[in-house]
């Protein structure tokens, strides 16, 4: 399930811009994907560790779709910057700050893309899925909550939120490879920052790497996610598909 492609996937498009806002860089999350967000940010105690497994396989894809990319179109590509020696997934387990990074040098993504593929929660198939699964708990035929999320997460993912399980906090660094080409008007980096609750923030900022990096800030009550130990076991049992080295804190894994 880790090497699942996303490439065809069914997103709805969304600009999320909240118009009446005075802050012009506050976004809105779509109202099913604030409900989604809800639910897997506290309901999926016993299987918070799949953030892991989630975000590789979001880093592997990016990879992924960097290597093709490089297969096909040699403009796409800045000489130098990725060689082969960076298609790589560096996760780092900062303790003493609470937090938790995985840094591909995959494709990135651009502004719209950021928005486009954060601000909405879950394929449309998947929201179906979901929607019928909360109605029938409604109607009070179906599953237990927990079972229902667990479904969720094992038949489709939860993708991107799952991050919101363990951290109160989230901070997506993305520069796309199309700013590769400096006519590109998104030959820029931006800063993506949510709470998972109803708003994210979107903010241009320096940086030179091409791909993605993500923080978790760590919830008081995830600490358990700080031990780089533990990271590395997650790491070994979800990532027997990834095709891509992965180190933990510098050692690979
Ligand atoms: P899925 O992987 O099933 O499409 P996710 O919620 O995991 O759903 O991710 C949503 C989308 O965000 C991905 O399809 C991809 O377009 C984008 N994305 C997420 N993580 C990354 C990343 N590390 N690099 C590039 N794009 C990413
Ligand atoms: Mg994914």
């Amino acid at each position: 399930a880790l090497a699942r492609s996303s490439g065809k996937n069914m997103r709805e498009y969304s600009t999320g811009e909240s118009g009446s806002s005075s802050q012009q860089n506050v976004h809105e999350f779509k109202a099913e994907t604030k409900k989604l967000l809800n639910i897997v940010a506290h309901s999926l105690y016993s299987q918070r560790e799949v953030f892991v497994r989630e975000l590789i396989s979001n880093a592997s894809d990016a990879l992924e779709k960097l290597r093709y990319l490089q297969a096909t179109n040699s403009d796409a590509v800045v000489s130098g910057e990725h060689d082969t020696e960076k298609l790589k997934i560096e996760i780092n387990v900062d303790k003493e700050n609470k937090k938790i990074t995985i840094h591909d040098y995959g494709i990135g993504m651009t502004k719209n893309e950021l928005v486009e593929n954060l601000g909405t929660i879950a394929k449309s198939g998947s929201k179906a899925y979901i929607e019928e699964q909360l109605k029938q708990r409604a109607d009070g035929g179906g599953d237990s909550k927990d079972e229902t999320v667990s479904n969720i997460v094992g038949q489709f993912g939860v993708g991107f939120y799952s991050g919101f399980m363990v951290g109160d906090s989230m901070e997506v660094i993305s520069k796309s490879s199309k700013a590769n080409n400096a006519t590109h008007e998104d030959n820029k980096a931006y800063l993506w920052k949510s709470e998972g609750l109803g708003t994210y923030t979107l903010e241009e900022v320096d940086s030179d790497i091409i791909g993605t990096k993500i923080t978790i800030n760590i919830k008081d009550d995830a600490k358990e996610f700080l031990d780089e130990y533990r990271i590395k076991e997650i790491v070994k049992k979800y990532s027997n598909f990834v095709g891509f080295p992965i180190t933990v804190n510098g050692e690979q894994v």
